[in-house]
């Protein structure tokens, strides 16, 4: 691998790859789990408001079925391309495999901007988007979600278009409704608060106390900022974060040596989880350059923000004082800072564990919407965790039993599931 700048499908085969020498599978379970099952390339014409018709590209991408309906977000973007979605197509499915969910892995996405478009225009295109795709998906086959610029009310849309074209309701066709409309109480915490139990797993693991530890994090938006409540409520000291300055078109790093206060924070931070500069330096921080956050002298980092942060350059900026790096951002580390992690013996939690809570969650949404009965946060939270603790501690038990590093453990747990499934319904 000689560059950091990978195509993201070529980046998903080639590690899959490595897992498949690792469990030496066969050349037919190797040639079906490498590509993607079904794919659809779809183009959706919508109405605009001015009366003219723009044609978006869509696509919905289905790696792997074996164990349950395909999962997976939709993402609007005006960069999306076909082996972004194969990719995240292909980890959605060792995801859900990994935290052992009845589920397969499945990606969607429109190119397209959202921010230049009105919410009619919006609601026509989610709409647009289900009539080209209402016989491939559904509940019992493909069940989309919400990802990048895309949020509750386009599911519910959706949702809609989807019962209006079925003449039913099937609520159980789409997750991330908003709460009352379907949606499961908990989905906002889970990704984050399920990031802070795979990172108190491993503290326990280690030996270290929680309140003995500090954190840096990448990010101040949904996943940062559940991560940081449930890591403070367990003790635990967060001194800086960072974010992207819409205005500066760059991004910082805010630090407080002695711990950070959530709730300050929060109060001046936009809806986009960019924090306010100006109101940060009253309220005491020192801002620092974006890179910063991962040069803290810390124990704990936690990647929230984007793919390809930790790469051969910034690993090199690494306190030799961190101990565990919690991916709660898919894709966060390159394969060659991938390398330098694992020579340092530092303990990765793999993105597509550390952050499996949101798909959990989005599980048990599609559950309580079957059962039509809605659990209370708490139950939620508690199935939760069970779920994320088992999963961990099934990796964990791998990586110290076959002496892995817990990125191949847990590829070795989630591909060997979904190869059994596919067996054991006689595909190969
Ligand atoms: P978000 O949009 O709520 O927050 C993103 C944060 O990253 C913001 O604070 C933003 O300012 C910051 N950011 C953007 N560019 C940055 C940069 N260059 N440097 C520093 N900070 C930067 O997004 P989110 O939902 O918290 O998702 C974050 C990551 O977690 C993504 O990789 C996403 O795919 C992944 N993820 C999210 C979920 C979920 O349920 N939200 C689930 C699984 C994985």
């Amino acid at each position: 691998m000689a560059n950091d700048s990978f195509n993201p499908f070529e980046m998903a085969q080639q590690q899959f790859d490595h897992v498949a020498d690792v469990l030496e599978l066969d050349e037919s379970t190797r040639n079906l789990l490498r590509e993607p099952l079904r794919e659809y390339h779809f183009s959706i014409p919508v109405r605009m408001d001015d009366g003219t018709v723009q044609v978006f590209r869509g696509f919905r991408v289905q790696h792997n079925d074996a164990r349950g309906p395909c999962k997976g977000g939709i993402r609007f973007h005006p960069q999306e391309t076909a082996d972004t979605v194969r990719a995240l197509a292909m980890w959605m499915t060792w995801k859900c495999a990994v935290v052992d969910i009845p589920l397969g892995g499945g990606k969607g996405g429109v190119i397209c901007d959202p921010h230049n478009l009105s919410l009619g225009e919006q609601e026509r295109l989610c709409r647009g988007w289900v009539r080209q795709l209402a016989r491939n998906v559904g509940p019992l086959a493909d069940v989309p979600a919400p990802d990048v610029m895309t949020n509750a009310q386009h599911m519910l849309w959706m949702l809609d278009e989807y019962e209006t074209i079925h003449g039913n309701k099937y609520p159980g066709f789409i997750t991330g409704k908003p709460v009352g409309m379907g949606g499961s109480l908990g989905r906002t915490e889970a990704t984050g608060f399920g990031v802070i139990y795979t990172v108190r797993e491993a503290l326990k693991e280690l030996g270290i106390r929680p309140e003995d530890t500090s954190v840096s994090v990448q990010g101040f938006g949904n996943v940062s900022q559940y991560a940081i409540q449930l890591y403070e409520q367990l003790g635990g000291k967060v001194v800086a974060v960072s974010c992207w300055d819409q205005g500066d078109q760059t991004s910082y790093t805010y630090r407080k040596k002695d711990g950070v206060d959530l709730e300050e924070l929060r109060g001046i931070t936009d809806r986009f989880g960019g924090i306010d500069k100006t109101k940060a330096e009253t309220c005491g921080y020192e801002r620092l350059p974006g890179d910063a956050w991962i040069e803290q002298d810390v124990d704990i980092l936690i990647p929230s923000a984007l793919e390809n942060q930790i790469n051969a350059e910034t690993v090199k900026k690494m306190s030799r004082r961190v101990k565990i790096v919690a991916e709660g951002a898919n894709g966060p580390t390159t394969p060659e800072a991938d390398r330098v992690l694992k020579e340092r013996g530092i303990y990765v939690i793999p993105d597509f564990l550390a952050n499996a809570g949101g798909v959990t969650c989005s599980y048990f949404e599609q559950v309580q919407c079957n059962m039509n009965y809605f659990w209370s946060k708490d139950e939620v939270l508690g199935k939760l965790d069970q779920k994320m603790t088992a999963a961990f501690i099934a990796v964990s038990d791998l990586a110290r039993r076959k002496k892995l590093f817990m990125r191949d453990a847990a590829y070795v747990i989630a591909i060997s599931r979904v190869a059994s499934g596919c067996k054991d319904r006689g595909w190969v």
